[in-house]
């Protein structure tokens, strides 16, 4: 049976308006806050677990971690160094919704932080229709999934704010063609700003650490 079109939008409104209430308290606290998400295995933990150890001597950073099971990334953004880290666990939901996001902000006293990490769900679909409230999404991309991946996921690649291109110390060993990946990524989302990062070589990981910092101090 079809989905009932109404009945999703009426999910996605209310979805919205809590994303609006969760938006007013992250700013209220003045926090930047980013939405990462990423197809399994892009990086996203690994980008975490690179980027909080050149943040967390200027910046106290919250870590809010998306799984349908388990706490191990939760535990890996604590071990490297985050000031708190919070794992929802989503019941075998496959994105993480602003309802979930309001209970894991209830569990932090938003203002003694500078930066909120959520990790959503790794998934190039849903993460895409749910509003959370942060200030910015980010994608992660990696090589080895392939350079279609624009044309296979639209609307995930249509509504970031930044693209991250990880492990690009494998580009000699994989048939990933770059202009065409680019290509794909400007049809659907003009001049997003775009971080080439490989988080084994630690290569490019510098502008994505300014990035971070600028938009913090902002
Ligand atoms: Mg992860
Ligand atoms: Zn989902």
């Amino acid at each position: 049976m079809p989905l009932n079109v109404p009945i999703v939008e009426n999910i996605l409104s209310a979805n919205d308006r809590l994303a609006e209430e969760n938006h007013s308290r992250i700013e209220a606290a003045g926090v930047f806050s980013i939405n990462l998400m990423a197809s399994p295995g892009a990086g996203k933990t690994s980008l975490i677990e690179k980027t909080l150890p050149r943040l967390t001597d200027k910046f106290r950073v919250a870590v809010v971690d998306g799984d349908i099971a388990t706490s191990l990334d939760a535990d890996r953004a604590a071990a490297a160094g985050a000031q708190a880290s919070i794992q929802i666990n989503t019941g075998g939901e496959c994105h993480l919704d602003a309802v979930m996001l309001h209970g894991a902000l209830n569990q932090l006293d938003l203002k003694q932080f500078d930066l909120l990490i959520v990790e959503n769900v790794g998934n190039l679909v849903c993460p895409a229709d749910f509003r959370l409230g942060t200030h910015k999404s980010v994608l992660i991309a990696s090589i080895p999934e392939g350079d279609d991946k624009p044309y296979k996921y639209p609307g995930m690649y249509r509504g970031v704010d930044a693209l991250v291109i990880n492990k690009i110390d494998l580009l000699p060993y994989i048939p990933f063609k770059m202009d065409f990946f680019q290509r794909g990524v400007e049809a659907l989302n003009q001049g997003v700003i775009t971080f080439p990062v490989s988080c084994s070589t630690g290569e490019g990981l510098d502008a994505w650490i300014d990035w971070l910092i600028q938009n913090i101090k902002r």
